[in-house]
């Protein structure tokens, strides 16, 4: 391809509102241009890149078995009020109506329209295992779309779902695709962090996040200097800080509670500096409203009036609201996430303070676990050892003194809802973990029987009888992982890429395109044209430099140029994009030398 027909406009300046390296440098050069807010249209060159991405994706599918297909993007309403997440999904769903008046939704993912085609074509077991997929469109209305397609509102997928007649089969094609994910991501030159996306500690896992390192990114990882344990801080686990038997045999010698007047200590500083002792000696309550709660609570305190309702038809009955404390050492931070998933909830926030009072009838700042008897207590694990602790007296200006968990007070229940810090102890070998920010390019999931229950699905088993399947999602963001790319493989000058992901694996610029230059250099882009590779010519009327700045820019691997000097000695230079100097070769081996050199690359980088 000539550069004079390639439309790469390049750029000298940025848009302020692109922050990132890989935002800048897909602007810059002319791989991408915004249409609007979190709305990006690629370029002609973008797009080559993209494309290159997308194969790598699809080859890695079809190669454990996954079969393509291609749903509409835009889908029915009532499929997804069949499964619930009309009303669940929350405002980045983008709902519409034709002129009909029927609703539609613009898929953010695909669970309901390939449930819904399965569903229709399922009669036997004989058919399952089956893994279905497409590279399509998504659309999620994102709140703060930022960093250019890194989070954009429209953006393409890889999204795979299977069908299993069992566990067993689910995790076999599970594993599989966590290792095509792997192949994926190291053919893209993608350095991941395979992440255990639930605690991990338990050995089994359910779910895995394929994560790259950013200083952006908006998810924080937890990892362990001595082990591979590696999981989302959503979800981390960490060893108990405290020897818990110990701890509660040592509670017969605490004395009994005693109330003590702390007037106007609220916070857990104000009270560490009154009392001159460490936060750990502290248990902390605190109060938290949590939403669409799917978790039976007939018989948690204060919930038997409770009703629960379907946010649509055959969504899953929930508790639309409801109050819990939880309860942690005063050191600690309870993690709303976790939270949450304990409670089986859409999401678990700090209840305000009017609600505070309400339940606990005391000012804010003095809630404790004592008497609390109309909320559901639901205690960290750190809390299950405290023997001699300062609680809130549900009492202006009032504390408790020698609270022991066991004697004092008992839960509703003991779970590990701690936020997880760089420090603590790692759940499966005690070594140190440490923290990372990272964003999420790639998430294998096994999702049960979630859809199949709720858009009946079912299939005929071996003895005639009916059963559901189960399944497994798989997605993959295209544009996020091309933008990783360039994360990862720039310099001050411009994107380096991969030679799998190259847009153009050579650039040819004749100094000046005319004569026996342009003879030897139109030959040279049809001999590695033939060769299998995608060359660009720079055919411009512009200045060496100016052609040498775009082609670092664009990032193109390999670069050679051909001037009228080098072609007397029958000479040309070339250049890998990384290296610094240019080098002298025959100009007859300049097709040898090249197709060499990205074969060995692309070998590398399939291994
Ligand atoms: P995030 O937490 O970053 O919003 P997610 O958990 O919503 O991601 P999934 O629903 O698992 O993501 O989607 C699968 C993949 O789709 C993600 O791993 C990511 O690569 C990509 N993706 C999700 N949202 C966006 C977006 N707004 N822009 C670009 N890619 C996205
Ligand atoms: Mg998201």
């Amino acid at each position: 391809m000539n550069y004079s027909h390639a439309f790469i406009p390049t750029l000298r300046e940025v848009p302020a509102d692109a922050v990132i390296v890989s935002h800048r440098l897909m602007f810059r050069a002319g791989l991408i241009r915004k249409l609007a807010n979190g709305l990006f249209a690629y370029l002609p060159l973008g797009l080559r890149s993209f494309r290159k991405v997308e194969k790598i994706v699809r080859e890695e599918m079809d190669a454990v078995g996954a079969l393509e297909m291609k749903p509409t993007v835009i889908v029915p309403g009532e499929l997804w009020k069949e499964s619930g997440r009309w009303d669940l999904f929350g405002e980045s769903l983008l709902r519409l109506k034709n002129r009909l008046e029927n609703d539609f939704v613009v898929s953010p993912t695909a669970e309901e329209a390939f449930t819904a085609i399965v569903r229709d074509e399922l009669s036997s077991y004989r058919q399952l295992p089956l893994t279905l997929y497409q590279i399509n469109t998504k659309f999620r209305d994102e709140i703060r779309p930022r960093y250019g397609v890194m989070r954009s509102r429209e953006f393409v997928m890889k999204d795979a779902y299977s069908y299993h007649t069992d566990e067993a089969s689910l995790d076999e094609t599970y594993q599989a695709i966590g290792h095509a994910y792997r192949r994926i991501f190291k053919r893209c030159g993608l350095t991941v962090i395979p992440v255990k996306a639930d605690s991990g500690a338990m050995g089994g896992s359910g779910s895995e996040e394929f994560m790259v390192e950013s200083e952006i990114g908006d998810n924080t990882l937890i990892l362990c200097r001595s082990c591979d344990y590696a999981a989302n801080a959503e979800k981390a686990s960490c060893a108990a800080d405290y020897a818990l038997s110990e701890s509660m045999e040592a509670a017969a010698d605490t004395p009994p509670y005693e109330k003590i007047d702390t007037p106007d200590l609220r916070t857990i500083d104000e009270l560490c500096a009154s009392f001159k002792i460490q936060p750990n000696k502290f248990m902390k309550t605190l109060i938290y409203r949590a939403v669409n709660i799917e978790l039976d609570l007939s018989s948690a305190p204060g919930c038997a009036a409770l009703k629960r309702s379907k946010p649509s038809k055959d969504a899953p009955l929930v508790y639309p609201e409801a109050f819990f404390a939880a309860v942690i050492r005063g050191d600690l931070d309870v993690n709303e996430v976790k939270l949450a998933a304990v409670l089986k909830a859409s999401e678990a926030v700090l209840a305000c303070d009017a609600d505070v009072v309400r339940l606990t009838n005391a000012p804010v700042g003095f809630a404790g676990p004592i008497g609390l008897t109309d909320l559901p207590v639901i205690i960290d694990k750190s809390v299950s050892a405290m023997n001699d602790a300062i609680t809130g007296a549900l009492e202006k200006d009032t504390h408790f003194n020698h609270v022991a968990y066991g004697r004092d007070f008992t839960s509703w229940m003991i779970e590990d809802i701690r936020t997880v810090k760089s420090g603590d102890r790692c759940p499966l070998c005690g070594g140190e973990l440490y923290t990372k920010t990272g964003n999420e390019l790639g998430h294998i999931f096994k999702l049960g029987g979630k859809y199949t229950s709720s858009m009946n699905v079912t299939y005929l088993d071996e003895n005639g009888k009916n059963q559901k399947p189960i399944m497994g999602c798989y997605g993959i963001g295209i544009d996020r992982a091309l933008a990783s790319v360039i994360e990862e493989h720039h310099d001050d000058a411009g994107i380096i890429w991969p030679a799998s992901v190259a847009p153009f694996h050579i650039i040819i610029i004749p100094i000046k395109y005319s004569g026996e230059v342009k003879r030897r250099a139109d030959q040279l882009a049809n001999e590695l044209t033939k060769a299998g590779f995608d060359v660009l010519l720079d055919d411009r009327d512009e200045r060496p430099g100016v052609k040498f700045n775009d082609a670092d820019l664009t990032g193109i691997p390999w670069r050679v140029i051909i001037g009228e000097k080098g072609i007397a000695n029958k000479k040309a230079e070339i250049k890998h994009r990384r290296e610094k100097e240019n080098r002298m070769i025959d100009l007859n081996k300049a097709v040898v030398e090249i197709v060499q050199n990205i074969h060995d690359e692309l070998n590398q980088l399939k291994k």
